[in-house]
């Protein structure tokens, strides 16, 4: 293939509506084409729905030869083909799930197709690569790039094998995508794909109408129940598991709005009637684990609330960005524990070592945005390598500036009584010997006679459930097999005063305000 000089404005808009019937591009969409179309490979960070598949789709119908398109959930796939065939694009997928593999070979043989589809694990196969090497392709466009990095959130080791394939094919360019990457991936992902670091185009990343509000998890019906009064329109709760879907959903359920559970274990009936309910739906409401919102066109979803810790920031940002697509005012809740944090770090023992650090990372990033006090936007902006204002006027925080209070010695005092009651015990009991409640438990094993019993008094009682949940976040304190709290790597900083906490005490507006 040659690539000459990217063709003018002019032209480009007016293949934009032949094609896709669009007057304007968006964002970066026109930078990336012209990369694109001048033959040079390029890494495009964009955000769900600002645009990527245009990326390459136009492109494809541009340049003499097919563009190959390596996309790792057939699911995904489908969808795509469906809306490129739609715009009139010679595209087909080839995958195991295909029946018309061999007439998709003999159109991509006869120079019949602009894009096709295929998985990762296609790049090894010797026969495929032969395939492409007798047909002409005009470019390499790689989705959901971050796949290629262990440092991502979903590393795919195939992604690590189309390298070597593009290698075979010298001139073709490749566009790699992904709406999801901090600054560590992002040079990962040059890196693994050869592509060269003036290649990546970043597009910005704010979602102004997008509320941002997070607190901790205190009686999540309750809140839930809150929140839904508050916001009328279509919602979106997401939940960490399955069961926890169909409980949310039957708890919430009131009788006058309709709340429904979506998740991958529903009868696929039941899941189809239930999305397509909830996309006709001006008001319903879906307690849905975080594979729903994927591939939905639904730009009115007012809000999304998570009823538990997301995986990432990264994932956060994507599973909030599907609220307020038409650009009205739209809010993103999260309601977190401490507990999300304590289970995710045993998780992070479980991995390869090599991906620990990438995890361990990933999580003190998410307790950061939890735990601010201040804009939680600039938090997320810069976690994308972004360089917003310190305040964005909308959210939490920046409506109403949260109190800190230095809690460093409440927090050595819940360390010292966790240390002293040989880390065997749960934060009740905890709690219960630091402000000095007499049992016979704690008379049994003479914790009454422990220089911490009683030694919270008054006021400074109100900080220790938030203390206890800040050293958790912390990794200060590690929950134990039974339920009990022991002491973690970062207790002794605390202890030895070489770090303090600062604790963020949310505005009382939460707090009984019982219904
Ligand atoms: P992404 O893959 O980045 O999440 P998509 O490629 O699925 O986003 O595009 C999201 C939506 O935006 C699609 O409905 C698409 O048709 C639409 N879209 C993309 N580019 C434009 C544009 N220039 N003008 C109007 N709509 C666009
Ligand atoms: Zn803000």
């Amino acid at each position: 293939v040659v690539f000459g000089p990217a063709p003018d404005e002019a032209t480009l808009l007016e293949r934009l509506h032949s094609v896709f019937g669009f007057r304007a591009f968006r964002g970066v969409q026109q930078q990336v084409l012209d990369r694109v179309l001048s033959g040079q490979s390029t890494l495009a960070v964009m955000p769900t729905g600002a645009g990527k598949s245009l990326t390459y789709q136009l492109p494809a119908t541009m340049v003499d030869g097919t563009c190959v398109v390596i996309s790792p959930l057939i699911a995904l796939m489908h969808d795509q083909l469906r809306s490129a065939e739609a715009n009139g694009i010679r595209a087909a997928t080839l995958t195991s799930a295909d029946e018309n593999r061999a007439e998709t070979v003999a159109r991509l043989r006869a120079g019949e197709l602009d894009l096709l589809y295929v998985a990762p694990e296609r790049a090894s196969q010797s026969h495929f690569r032969e395939l492409l090497g007798q047909c002409r392709i005009a470019l390499f466009a790689i989705d959901e790039a971050h796949c290629v990095s262990e440092w991502g959130h979903d590393f795919r080791p195939d992604y690590r094998l189309l390298r070597p394939l593009m290698e075979l094919f010298p001139g073709v360019p490749r566009l790699a995508l992904t709406a999801t990457a901090d600054a560590h991936t992002r040079s990962d992902i040059l890196a693994q794909l050869g592509i060269p670091e003036e290649g990546m185009i970043v597009a910005g990343f704010d979602r102004p109408n997008i509320r941002y509000v997070i607190g901790a998890r205190e009686g999540l019906t309750q809140q839930l129940r809150r929140l839904l009064a508050a916001n009328p329109g279509p919602g979106i709760i997401y939940a960490p598991t399955r069961a926890a879907t169909e409980r949310l959903a039957e708890a919430l359920s009131d009788g006058k709005r309709e709340v429904r559970a979506y998740h991958a274990g529903l009868p696929p009936e039941v899941r189809a009637a239930n999305q397509s309910a909830f996309v006709a739906s001006e008001d319903m409401v879906m307690c849905a684990t975080v594979a729903f919102g994927m591939g939905i066109d639904k730009p009115d979803v007012r809000f999304v609330a998570h009823a538990g810790l997301p995986k990432s920031i990264e994932a956060y940002y994507q599973e909030t960005g599907r609220a307020g697509r038409d650009g009205d005012p739209a809010s993103a809740h999260l309601f977190w524990g401490a507990d999300d944090f304590a289970r995710a770090r045993m998780r992070v023992q479980e991995v390869d070592e090599a991906r620990q650090q990438g995890e361990r990372a990933r999580l003190s990033a998410l307790g950061a945005l939890v735990e601010t006090a201040g804009c939680r936007r600039a938090i997320l902006l810069r976690h994308f390598g972004e360089s917003p204002p310190e305040t964005c006027g909308n959210c939490d925080n920046c409506l109403e500036p949260p109190k800190s209070v230095d809690a460093t010695v409440t927090a050595q005092k819940y360390l010292s009584a966790v240390a002293r009651t040989r880390q065997m015990y749960g934060a009740g009991y905890v709690e219960s010997i630091l402000t000095g409640q007499s049992s016979e438990r704690a008379n049994s094993q003479g914790h009454d006679t422990l220089s911490v019993f009683g030694i919270v008094e008054g006021e400074e009682a109100a900080l220790l459930k938030p203390v206890q949940r800040a050293l958790l976040v912390r990794g200060a304190l590690l929950p134990t097999e039974h339920g009990g709290l022991m002491l973690g790597p970062e207790a002794r900083t605390y202890l030895k005063g070489e770090l303090s906490l600062d604790l963020v005490l949310p505005p009382k507006r939460e707090r009984g305000r019982g219904r």
